[in-house]
């Protein structure tokens, strides 16, 4: 079957699958000049190849972005196979999960989370289960639900996702102490801080920021925590991180970083943070955005060969041939991606694959995104990379900031704070790694006088 092109919000990462970009993004809201064309592999760029049909029972467990694609691309590769998607009970039908922030902001309504309507998954034969998947028996093929059920499979797609990481703090068990991974988390936040109450957000990265600017806008007063030097120490290097700090201080959100966390008070309920210099802080509840773990239970229970995550390879096969992965819960080439389009593009790859196809996945260059209210944020690639002087452009301008780093004449990272006009250019030249002299305005950038 010849698959469309493929098209990605350079916003929030949102693929859209047509001959031209959407009018606008339906999970953003940008518009139709933020997309750029998207190919998550050479292979699968050319038309997913149908597949030889010789996995007729294709399981699926996880009703995430990584799953849903798995499930789409497996019945566009075989339409005889018979697939079934698991979707945990406490989840549902799968949604857009990175649409979060913005429903704890009170941007959207809940009825606009789903990714597909139900209608979707008869239509395309997708037997979707609500259960929980426990363990699996490889030598067996079989799938254990947890209600008692037993799946025979073919071939098995795990795509579990990934849990938030609580580090160990004394009173971090207590109510009180929440995380923002799934929809009812989402509610329990909003339910728990109606505007003028107080949050403490533990992590300046990218969800905690989000997070944080979502209850601001709420009306409650957050202050966010980051243990590192500047924010978004993953994303920007320090004068980025600065700059955005100075920014989000004056729309009223306290930032506070270089602080380290002693404990959580209680002693029945958290009622704030005591700091490792003595100093407390106050709270109605504090939210911990500490980073992810991939989710590696089930595949425990098979014994696939795990490292921080579980390891497939480029064809999205884990240590088991019958068995392939796709999504968060994945360590593909020593990389943890946990962003929205690496899913999507995982499993693609996964889905394609588990029916017979012949598809395979490159690295991909990690890319973020944030905007806060006038302020947009990029992050790619090794932006904090120090070749020679020559190869680095780092420029502070009023509110803007740009860093742009060249290898071998392309350009292979950027910082872009601020509104500086070089988007498109960064996101192009990245995308298609074309020599900087076929892009102008970088290339000129990089001209002695100019730096
Ligand atoms: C609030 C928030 C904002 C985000 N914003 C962005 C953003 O702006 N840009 C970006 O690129 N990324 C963002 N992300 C990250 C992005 O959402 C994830 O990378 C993506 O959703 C991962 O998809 P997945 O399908 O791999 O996993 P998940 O979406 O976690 O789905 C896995 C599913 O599997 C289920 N599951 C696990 N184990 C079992 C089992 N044993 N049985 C049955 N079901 C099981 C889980 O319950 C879950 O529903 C954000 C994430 C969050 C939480």
């Amino acid at each position: 079957m010849k698959k469309r092109p493929l098209w990605k919000c350079d916003v929030c990462g949102y693929i859209h699958e047509g001959e031209t970009p959407p009018d606008s993004c339906p999970v953003c809201g940008a518009s139709a000049d933020m997309f750029s064309a998207f190919h998550p592999s050479a292979s699968v760029d050319d038309g997913v190849k149908p597949g030889t049909e010789d996995a007729r029972r294709i399981v699926i467990v996880g009703g995430g972005i990584a799953g849903l694609t798995g499930a789409e691309y497996a019945r566009r590769t075989s339409n005889t196979a018979q697939i079934t998607l698991i979707v945990h009970p406490d989840e549902g039908l799968p949604y857009y999960r990175l649409n979060l922030t913005r429903l704890v902001a009170g941007e959207m309504v809940e009825a606009n989370l789903p990714l597909k309507d139900p209608e979707f998954y008869t239509a395309q034969r997708i037997e979707v289960r609500a259960a929980t998947a426990a363990s699996v028996d490889n030598e067996a093929k079989q799938l254990h639900l947890a209600d008692g059920n037993v799946l025979a499979y073919d071939r098995l797609v795990l795509a579990t996702g990934a849990v938030p990481f609580v580090p160990p703090w004394p009173g971090s068990n207590l109510p009180g102490v929440c995380a923002l991974r799934t929809r009812a988390d989402a509610q329990a936040l909003i339910a728990k801080l109606p505007a003028g109450r107080r949050c403490i957000c533990i992590g300046g990265g990218l969800l905690g920021l989000e997070a944080a600017f979502g209850l601001a806008r709420r009306g409650v007063y957050v202050t966010v925590l980051e243990a590192a030097p500047t924010l978004l120490a993953r994303q920007l290097v320090a004068p980025a991180g600065k700059l955005l700090e100075q920014h989000l201080g004056g729309l009223g959100l306290q930032c506070r970083c270089g602080v380290a966390v002693q404990h959580i008070d209680g002693p029945t309920t958290a009622t704030g943070v005591t700091l490792a210099t003595g100093e407390t802080l106050k709270a109605d509840v504090v939210l911990v955005a500490a980073g992810i773990r991939p989710d590696l239970r089930l595949a425990k229970t098979a014994e696939l060969h795990c490292n921080k995550g579980l390891v497939v390879d480029d064809r999205g096969v884990t240590s088991d041939t019958d068995i392939l992965a796709a999504g968060d819960c994945t360590e593909h080439r020593g990389n943890l991606y946990g962003l929205w389009s690496a899913a999507y593009a995982q499993g693609l790859v996964a889905g394609c694959n588990a029916a017979g196809g012949n598809e395979s996945l490159q690295t991909l260059t990690p890319s973020s995104r944030l905007k806060v209210v006038d302020l947009s944020v990029l992050s790619i690639g090794e932006f904090a990379a120090t070749p020679s002087p020559q190869d680095v452009v780092e420029r502070a301008l009023g509110p803007s900031y740009i860093r742009l780093v060249r290898r071998d004449g392309r350009l292979v990272g950027a910082n872009l704070v601020g509104d500086t006009g070089l988007d498109l250019a960064v996101t192009s030249a990245m995308d298609t790694a074309q020599p900087l002299t076929n892009f102008a305005d970088l290339s000129a950038l990089f001209a002695p006088t100019q730096i």
